[in-house]
């Protein structure tokens, strides 16, 4: 980029989580390209203090109301300024002072402030998948009517972003998802029953939040992601296919009508779909570790097991289903995952707890907003009741 680019002022939502902090790796490598102007954390006070500290941004939110008086008297004698809450994650969101939100909220919680960045024109650079899988309808519409445009940063939809750049008249027959299979491939129910949170929570390829690793585990995350790629790149669900592909190294495909496949690869590291979101439509030189073919001595796929990791096919059910049925299924694994990591029940049980609550909550073939929402809330509810959270 030429000297007389404009700083892109960046506003991260959930900058203390893994994206986050990746996203300000890449802005501390970038002063002249992007700066921090709004950072956002739910609960970890110290680091957003620290953060604020080093980027000297706007604004900051801290979730927990009970930790606002720490962080704005550890920043009193700064320009920041401190908000908490989650209705000031919402207001601070339709503010004018920022060009590009990252979403990197975790779940759910990711979707209002989201949404209230798209209503105010905001471009939207996307790593909180459930925000698509709850309500990808009504978001994607919106995103048309506010003209935003809503860039992935997961890796997989980065790379088929990036295959389909320069192909906008082009069929895409099919996108093939790639999935590292997570910690437990070729593993059988006998065996998932009594894994431990400990060893579901080493992801082979990648250091991600809590929540995403486990749905790697799962398969889970491959079937939110089947979901995000569908109203990303207004895909049929026949259109979606996922291959496992352990080696992590290609990070996606795209399949056009000619029989043609373009894949785009690379080492796994989340940086690199960042910094794409962030500087889109140009690339920008970086020092991260380069691949080397002569080192990679395999690349291999297989079929993923739907029958042992069930959460895929209930994510393919609601993938064709489709109305309120990925957002059930969405709120049931939040608490299922939830209930999981604190030991309260065993791996297979999340498969349970999210078909049963698939099978209760009323289905809504259009639903609105409001509707969304309350079957998020009807849908958590039942998944907390089943397992006496
Ligand atoms: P983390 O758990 O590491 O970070 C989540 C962030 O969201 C933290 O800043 C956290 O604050 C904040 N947060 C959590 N709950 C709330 C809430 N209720 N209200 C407001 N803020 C909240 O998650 P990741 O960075 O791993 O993932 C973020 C999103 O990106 C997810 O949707 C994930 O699926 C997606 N993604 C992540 C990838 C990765 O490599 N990590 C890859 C592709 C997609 P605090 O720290 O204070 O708790």
């Amino acid at each position: 980029m030429n000297s007389s680019t404009p700083i892109k002022r960046i506003a991260i939502f959930g900058s203390t989580g893994s994206i986050g902090t990746q996203t300000l790796e890449v802005i501390a490598s970038n002063p002249d390209l992007f700066s921090a102007e709004i950072l956002t954390a739910n609960n970890n006070d110290d680091l957003l203090i620290e953060q604020a500290i080093k980027f000297n941004p706007n604004i900051v939110v801290i979730g927990d109301e009970k930790k606002y008086i720490k962080v704005k008297e550890a920043l009193a004698g700064t320009d920041v300024k401190v908000f908490s809450g989650d209705k000031a994650l919402e207001e601070v969101a339709a503010m004018d002072c920022y060009d590009m939100m990252l979403a990197a909220i975790v779940g759910y919680a990711g979707l209002r402030p989201t949404l209230k960045a798209i209503d105010n024109g905001k471009a939207i650079a996307l790593a909180n998948k459930e925000t698509l899988v709850v309500a990808g309808d009504i978001i994607m519409k919106k995103a048309v009517e506010n003209r935003v445009p809503i860039i992935p940063v997961d890796s997989e939809h980065s790379a088929i972003f990036q295959c389909l750049v320069g192909e906008t008249r082009n069929r895409i027959e099919k996108i093939i998802l790639t999935a590292s299979g997570g910690p437990f491939i070729g593993r059988k129910p006998n065996y998932l029953v009594n894994v431990k949170r400990e060893h579901a929570l080493q992801h082979p390829n990648w250091t991600m939040g809590a929540k995403i690793t486990i749905d790697s585990a799962t398969l889970m995350n491959k079937g939110l992601e089947m979901i995000e790629a569908k109203w990303l790149f207004n895909l049929k669900p026949e259109q979606v296919d996922v291959v496992i592909h352990p080696q992590s190294i290609i990070h996606s495909m795209v399949q056009f009508e000619d029989g043609s496949i373009k894949a785009q690869m690379g080492l796994p590291d989340m940086k690199l779909p960042i910094q794409y979101a962030l500087a889109f439509p140009k690339r920008i030189a970086n020092d991260f570790p380069r691949m080397d073919f002569k080192k990679v001595s395999t690349l291999s796929f297989e079929e993923p097991d739907v029958k042992t990791f069930r959460n895929l096919a209930l994510a393919q059910l609601a993938l064709n289903k489709a109305g309120n049925l990925p957002c059930i299924m969405n709120a049931a694994n939040e608490i299922a995952v939830f209930a999981f990591l604190r030991n309260r029940i065993n791996f297979l049980d999340m498969t349970d707890v999210i078909e049963k609550s698939m099978d209760a909550i009323p289905f809504i073939e259009n639903p609105t907003l409001e509707e969304y929402f309350e079957s998020d809330g009807e849908a958590r509810n039942f998944a907390a009741d089943l397992i006496k959270l």
